[in-house]
C-alpha cells in the first residue's frame, strides 16, 4: 500500500483481448485498476463487475508477466493489427515508475513490424520510454486533455499529472518524430464544454504538434453516473442538479457544440479532428 493506493501483483493468462473499440483490433492493459481516480472514467465498470471491494483508484493489479506473455501471443496476432495499449488503465500510472510493465511490453512488440501500437495516458512518464516508441516501426502516442485549468482538472482528475505536463510531453515527442495525439474526452456538459475551454485545449495541443484531436462525448451510464454524481454533490450543488436530470439530447447538444469549436479552431491549424461521440 502506498498514498492509499492497495497494489496487488497478478499473473495473468492472457494479454491481448479483442477490442470493442473500432479504433483498435486488440487491446492490452498493463494494470487493472487506476491510480488517477478520474470521477468520469468509464473504466470503474470493469472494476465494479469484478467486485474487488475498493474503490476505484484505490486498488491497482500490477500485471507482471504480461510482457513475457504478450511476447508469446504475438505469434498468432495477424499483421496489421492495431493495439491499444492502455484502453481500460493508464500505462504511466506511479506503479509504472517502479514495476516497468508498459516499458517490458513495448521492448516485447514494439519492434514487430506490422503491427500498429497506440498508446494513451495522461502522464509525462511516457517520455521515459521515448527511445523505444521513437525507433519502433509504428507506434503513436495519445494524451487525454479535457481542459488545460488546473484546479479543475485537479477536482476532476485527482492524481493525475497536470494537463500543461501532458501536452509538454507530446510536444517532446513531436520533435522526436514521434506521431502524437489529443484526445478532448468526455466533453462534459456545463464543465468543460465552453468555447473558451475547447480553444485553449485545441490550440495548446497544436501548438504541441499533434497530428490529430479527437473529441468523445461523455458515457453517463451506470457506474460513471454515480460517481459523477456523488463527486458533484460535494463539488458543485447547482452542477449536480443539472447532472441529475441530464439525459442524451443534453449531452449530444453540448458535445455537438464543443465539436464545432474544436473543428473550427483545428481547421485554423491544419490539424485533422476525429469526430469519435456522437454524430456532429
Ligand atoms: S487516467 Fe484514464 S484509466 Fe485512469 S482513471 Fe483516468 S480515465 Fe480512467
Amino acid at each position: 500500500m502506498s498514498g492509499g493506493v492497495v497494489y496487488r501483483r497478478v499473473r495473468v493468462k492472457g494479454a491481448f483481448t479483442k477490442s470493442g473499440l473500432p479504433e483498435f483490433d486488440y487491446s492490452i492493459n498493463p494494470y487493472f485498476g487506476c491510480e488517477f481516480a478520474c470521477v468520469y472514467c468509464y473504466a470503474r465498470k470493469y472494476f465494479l463487475a469484478k467486485g474487488v471491494g475498493y474503490e476505484w483508484g484505490s486498488y491497482v493489479e500490477i500485471k507482471v508477466n504480461l510482457p513475457e506473455v504478450a511476447a508469446e501471443e504475438l505469434r498468432r496476432i495477424p499483421r496489421g493489427s492495431s493495439v491499444g495499449i492502455g484502453v481500460s488503465t493508464d500505462p504511466y500510472q506511479p506503479a509504472e515508475a517502479r514495476e516497468r510493465v508498459t516499458r517490458r511490453l513495448l521492448e516485447a512488440i514494439a519492434g514487430r513490424k506490422g503491427l500498429e501500437i497506440s498508446i494513451q495516458t495522461k502522464s509525462p512518464l511516457v517520455l521515459r520510454d521515448a527511445d523505444l516508441i521513437a525507433s519502433a516501426p509504428r507506434v503513436d502516442v495519445g494524451f487525454t486533455v479535457l481542459t488545460l485549468d488546473r484546479g479543475l482538472a485537479r477536482a476532476i482528475e485527482p492524481r493525475a499529472p497536470s494537463p500543461r505536463s501532458r501536452l509538454r510531453a507530446a510536444a517532446a515527442l513531436s520533435r522526436m518524430g514521434v506521431e502524437t495525439w489529443v484526445f478532448i474526452g468526455p466533453v462534459l456538459p456545463y464543465i468543460t464544454d465552453d468555447e473558451e475551454t475547447i480553444r485553449e485545449v485545441v490550440e495548446a495541443s497544436c501548438s504541441a504538434g499533434v497530428r490529430r484531436i479527437y473529441v468523445d462525448n461523455l458515457r453517463f451510464r451506470p457506474g460513471v453516473r454515480e460517481s459523477m454524481l456523488r463527486f458533484l454533490r460535494e463539488w458543485d450543488e447547482g452542477l449536480y442538479r443539472k447532472y441529475a436530470t441530464l439525459g442524451r439530447e443534453g449531452i449530444a447538444r453540448s458535445y455537438r457544440a464543443a465539436v464545432e469549436v474544436a473543428r473550427r479552431v483545428a481547421r485554423e491549424w491544419g490539424v485533422e479532428l476525429e469526430n469519435v461521440g456522437y454524430p456532429a
